[in-house]
């Protein structure tokens, strides 16, 4: 199995889908290195892209045909202007003209050059995407890519020895596995991890990437917290967060708060002690970042798009809440949350096109969990422990969601998922772990086995549960 870092399971990218979005974008850019790698981008007059399966029934939805134009005209993901995303694809699509990698101007017909193939699915994976490049001398080039979930993207043919040629020292498959080298060594998870990460990087550098994410996650909650409006897509959902925000800190509705993200952090640790409120607060910071996920804006995959909030929205309980909260608890948060990511990468899924929604919500919940147990002074068991609960109660959740848009049920669910893990947090923290009855290796089996029995309309096709029921006109690029 391929070694999987925490820079896997958490990168910086824009909402609103992990699969839908953000793996598409990347093929795009991977299909342009490989035309530079082979010589052929010179020569290329038209790129046609076809999406295949759920990313074709529930592309529209997600963004996938903006991705693919924006990856294609050279954007990165992780650095371009998320304001006006939409409004740049749209205007390539309505020039006919597309600046190829940034560098060479083609025809665009957006009828002809996007093809969803809403009743074909490729057999290697439900989310497949193939771009064909005509070179000027009247030859074709084509790459078939499959987005798996969490913005990982592969080839049919892919082998992961082939990839990656990083050999960790202890590599982990299985939650037993994390149990036996940290009882060996005396470790905790995030030890673990950061002897494993060393393989790729030194400790500073993880270190400083791990509180860039933190970075980029504070800065979606403040956002989100601080922008109001209606998310694009045709389904009109009014943005919540900072409406809540203000409400919370007693402030005039009208109010337009400009002040910087220390003072308000500072301000919403002053506003309360009260149960009710805090929990407020982190279905608020959920909101926020699944908000701003909903309009392309900047997030951290976490393991997923669609549940980019339950983490941040936990890690900003512990750094507002917990007296203990510290940069280094912050780091260990991510670490451990990261190991227990890979874990259900690797024994189950983390895309909801194979595994329903159990595999987003239901994985980042158990992520957060462990962290927070970590946090709690939760004991390794214990960390698994408050993974194994978190997953126990999302198990069978179906991914439906209207119009195939990022927004409902998906922004609430994820602060459902944000307060079960702190649930699972204090249960398995204040219990015995040897007295627990299901493991974590037991209930990511049983995910992935209920994965496998689950409809396929409840797997990302909005054909199913709330997306029959509540009828909405896309509008897209
Ligand atoms: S229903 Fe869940 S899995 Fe499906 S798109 Fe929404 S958050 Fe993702």
């Amino acid at each position: 199995m391929e070694p999987i870092s925490v820079f896997d399971i958490f990168k910086v990218g824009v909402g609103p889908s992990s699969s839908h979005t953000l793996g598409p974008w990347r093929a795009a850019q991977r299909f342009l290195g490989r035309l530079r790698e082979s010589g052929e981008f010179g020569g290329a007059v038209r790129v046609r892209t076809e999406l295949f399966g759920s990313l074709a029934k529930t592309g529209r939805g997600h963004g996938t045909g903006v991705a693919v134009i924006l990856g294609l005209a050279g954007e990165d993901y992780a650095t371009c202007e998320t304001r006006g995303i939409e409004e740049r694809a749209r205007g390539i699509a309505e020039r006919g003209r597309l600046v190829l990698g940034g560098e060479r101007e083609i025809g665009f017909v957006l009828a002809e050059d996007l093809v969803y193939h809403m009743d074909e699915r490729l057999p290697f994976h439900t989310n497949g995407i193939r771009f064909t490049a005509r070179l000027d001398d009247g030859s074709e080039v084509a790459e078939t890519y499959f987005s798996v979930g969490g913005g990982f993207v592969v080839q049919e043919d892919y082998h992961p020895s082939a990839h990656r040629q990083v050999t960790l020292p202890y590599p982990t498959e299985r939650a037993s596995e994390v149990q036996a080298y940290c009882r060996e060594h005396g470790w905790t998870i995030p030890q673990l991890v950061m002897e494993n990460e060393r393989a790729w990087r030194p400790e500073g550098e993880t270190r400083a990437g791990v509180l860039d994410l933190w970075r980029v996650m504070r800065e979606c909650i403040y956002r989100g917290c601080h922008t109001d409006g209606t998310l694009p897509g045709g389904l009109d959902v009014r943005r919540r967060a900072a409406r809540f925000n203000r409400a919370m800190l007693g402030e005039d509705p009208s109010s337009r708060s400009s002040r910087p993200i220390e003072e308000w952090l500072k301000l919403v640790v002053k506003s309360t002690s009260d149960f009710t409120r805090i929990n407020r607060w982190v279905s608020t910071f959920a909101l926020a970042v699944n908000e701003e996920n909903a309009c392309f804006g900047r997030v951290v995959t976490a393991p997923t798009n669609g549940a980019a909030g339950v983490i941040p929205a936990v890690l900003m309980y512990y750094w507002c809440f917990s007296e203990q909260a510290s940069e280094d608890g912050v780091v260990e948060f991510l670490l451990t949350a990261s190991e227990i990511g890979s874990l259900f990468k690797k024994g189950a899924t983390i895309s909801a096109a194979m595994g329903g929604c159990q595999a987003e919500i239901g994985v980042s919940s158990a992520m957060a969990a462990a962290g927070l147990a970590h946090c709690l002074g939760g004991s390794v068991a214990q960390c698994l422990m408050a993974a194994e609960i978190a997953m126990e109660h999302h198990l069978g959740m179906t991914c439906d969601p209207i119009g195939g848009l990022v927004q409902i049920p998906c922004i609430e669910r994820n602060t459902m998922g944000a307060i079960k893990a702190i649930t699972a947090a204090n249960i398995a923290i204040g219990c015995d772990p040897s007295e627990a009855r299901v493991t974590l290796d037991e209930v990511i089996r049983t995910m992935w086995e209920t994965a496998q029995d689950m409809g396929t309309k409840y797997k990302e096709t909005a054909e199913g549960g709330l997306a029959l029921h509540v009828s909405v006109r896309v509008i897209e690029c």
